[in-house]
C-alpha cells in the first residue's frame, strides 16, 4: 500500500467540535476520527470518520460534510439535475472518467488509513467510480484533499460562492430547517 501525504487541512476533533456537529446535523456524529476541513470560522465542515461505527455498522462515507450552509448549496445544485449531466459527461470524456476513477482509488486508500470494513472495501462514496450520486460526498473529498484530486467535486465547489479556494464562512445563512441529505443517499 502506498503512503499518502497527510490530509492538508486535518485537525483533531475537540469535544466542542462534537457539540457543534450535533447542532449542525441534529444528531450525534458517530465514528469521528478528526476534522478534515473547517469553515472559515473554525466550525467543522468535513468530518473524517472510521469506516466502521462503534456498533459495527459499515460507514463508507469517511469524509462527511457537516456544514449546513454548504450542504444546502449542494442540495440546491442537486435539484437542478446536475448529477445526471455530470454522469453523462463521465461516459463521454475519458480523461474526466480516469481522473474520477483515480479519486475513487484515493478515497479507498485514504479510508484504509483509519480502518477497514470488508463489506464496503470497494465502495467509496458519491457514486464513484462511474456515476455521480451525491455531490455532498464528492465535495467532502475535494474540501479534505484540496484541489486536483476529485475533478467533479472541484467543479461543483467552483459553482458555489465562497467555497474555493478558501472556505469562507457563511454560517450566518445557516438554514433553520436542517436535514442531512447524505443520510438519504447512502
Ligand atoms: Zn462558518
Amino acid at each position: 500500500m502506498t503512503t499518502l501525504a497527510p490530509l492538508p487541512f486535518e485537525t483533531p476533533a475537540a469535544p466542542h467540535d462534537l457539540e457543534v456537529m450535533r447542532d449542525q446535523l441534529g444528531r450525534d456524529m458517530r465514528g469521528v476520527v478528526s476534522i478534515a476541513r473547517r469553515c472559515g470560522c473554525g466550525r467543522p465542515a468535513v468530518v473524517r470518520t472510521a469506516p466502521r461505527l462503534e456498533d459495527g455498522t459499515p460507514f463508507p462515507t469517511s469524509l462527511y460534510l457537516t456544514l449546513p450552509w454548504l450542504t444546502l448549496e449542494l442540495s440546491r445544485l442537486e435539484a437542478t439535475g446536475l448529477m445526471a449531466e455530470l454522469t453523462e459527461r463521465l461516459g463521454e470524456d475519458a480523461e474526466l472518467a480516469a481522473a474520477y476513477r483515480a479519486a475513487h482509488e484515493r478515497y479507498l486508500a485514504r479510508r484504509d488509513e483509519v480502518g477497514q470494513a470488508e463489506e464496503v472495501a470497494h465502495v467509496s462514496a458519491g457514486g464513484m467510480p462511474t456515476r455521480v450520486k451525491c455531490l455532498h460526498a464528492l465535495a467532502g473529498q475535494s474540501l479534505s484533499e484540496g484541489e486536483g484530486v476529485n475533478p467533479v467535486g472541484d467543479e461543483v465547489l467552483a459553482m458555489i460562492d465562497g467555497a474555493v479556494p478558501e472556505l469562507v464562512c457563511r454560517c450566518r445563512e445557516d438554514p433553520q430547517d436542517r436535514h442531512d441529505p447524505q443520510e438519504e443517499t447512502r
